[in-house]
């Protein structure tokens, strides 16, 4: 049971023989890995092109007019959060987190990091954040400034209401600051309508990019005024810009490899339908997974209302026979990489539905997954004793 198996190649050519069902880094297509293929000059007029047409894809992605732009750092997701926030918030601003899960927590350690003033509004894991809560709050809360929110927060794979959340923060005159990471491009969002001063993502979670860059879609004119507001030179997002705009370049050595992998990825996204057409795939991808799991005994940890098509959190089933490492070495060792839990309410395993896989990929996942819980004995999969 050991022996890597091959699965059948999904509908588009990724040149793996595995599958991340994580997520991200995740699966991504062949063309995207082959665009890394070529090493560019920084300088370069294409690769300054190519550049800008990312950024300017990105922002009509986001919703986005000519009153917002892209600006691009290097980095991981979190290094993106970090500039975003060291950035906007300025050292005098109070920022208010609502947090659900590890990466509300984790813009709350950045917020303390960068010796800014923060608090948090804090709801269970499976629950999301409560609007008229937040509405109290800033009443009588006149002394925050900002506010930040997670789209979806990928501990649980929960959906938050963005849309009504923002809706307080502006009613109340506040600035909004949105994690979109895990749901970017896949969800549907768009900052002009929702009014926030920056939604950050980054490159290899819903657009299948490689990892390496995030990135924030920014009001401009909120921008403008966070000059010298950073507390870190290389996370300057004001100076990013600034420069950036000037000559079109980076100011410090941009990931060459990731922005062209990228790019590739940009136009596979277009090409394929879209923020719709993506969040189709992957819905399709949630409900197969969801289907099968729970025939198989399963149980989510979100009702189906609060779940977003991105990762889903499984209960840890019950069973004595049921040892996590053994099911998730058994998987991956057919070409299934899952993703260990990180709830603090309840022992769980998470599944990723993201990634350049389809529900016959999915589907193919389930049969190696019975095939694994019988070989290991387990007798029935949900999380109470029977
Ligand atoms: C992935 C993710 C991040 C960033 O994580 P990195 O590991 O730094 O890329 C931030 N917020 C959310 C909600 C995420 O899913």
């Amino acid at each position: 049971m050991s022996e890597v198996t091959h699965p059948p190649a999904s509908a588009v050519a990724t040149g793996n023989s595995e599958f991340l069902l994580t997520p991200g880094p995740l699966t991504t297509s062949l063309a995207t890995k082959q665009a890394m293929l070529r090493d560019w000059g920084s300088r370069d007029g294409q690769f300054i092109e190519l550049n800008a047409r990312i950024r300017r894809e990105l922002v009509a992605m986001a919703g986005g007019t000519d009153a917002h732009d892209c600006v691009p750092v290097q980095g991981s997701g979190t290094f993106a959060i970090e500039a975003t926030i060291g950035t906007f918030v300025p050292a005098d601003g109070k920022l208010l987190v609502l947090v659900n899960g590890a990466y509300g927590a984790r813009m709350m350690k950045i917020a303390q990091y960068a010796g800014r003033a923060a608090v948090s509004i804090e709801t269970p894991e499976n629950e999301v954040p409560d609007v008229n809560e937040l509405d109290r709050y800033l009443a009588s809360n006149a002394d925050v400034t900002h506010v930040a929110v997670v789209h979806c927060e990928t501990t649980s794979g929960i959906l938050n209401p963005v849309a009504e959340l923002a809706a307080v923060v502006s009613k109340h005159n506040r600035r909004l600051i949105v994690d979109s990471m895990s749901a970017f491009g896949a969800l549907e969002i768009s900052v002009d309508e929702i009014g926030c001063d920056a939604l950050v993502a980054s490159s290899n979670k819903c657009i299948e990019g490689v990892p390496g860059m995030g990135y924030a879609i920014v009001r401009k004119d909120a921008l403008e005024q966070c000059a010298g507001n950073a507390h870190a030179l290389s996370l300057d997002l004001h100076d990013q810009w600034k420069a950036m705009e000037a000559n079109g370049q980076w100011r410090f050595t941009p990931p060459t490899h990731v922005l062209a992998a990228f790019d590739q990825a940009v136009s596979e996204h277009k090409a394929q339908g879209g923020v719709a057409g993506r969040g189709a795939r992957y819905s399709e991808n949630c409900r197969v997974l969801i289907d099968g799991m729970r025939a198989l005994g399963f149980e989510t940890l979100l009702p189906d209302a609060l779940q977003a098509p991105i990762i889903i959190t499984f209960k840890m089933p019950a069973d004595p026979a049921f040892d996590f490492e053994v099911f998730y070495d058994h998987l991956a060792a057919r070409g299934y990489v899952i993703y260990p839990g990180k709830l603090t309410v309840a022992p769980s395993f998470r599944i990723g539905c993201i990634g350049q896989i389809d529900q016959q990929d999915i589907k193919n996942a389930l049969v190696v997954i019975e095939e694994t819980i019988a070989a290991m004995g387990v007798k029935q999969c949900g999380s109470m004793a029977a």
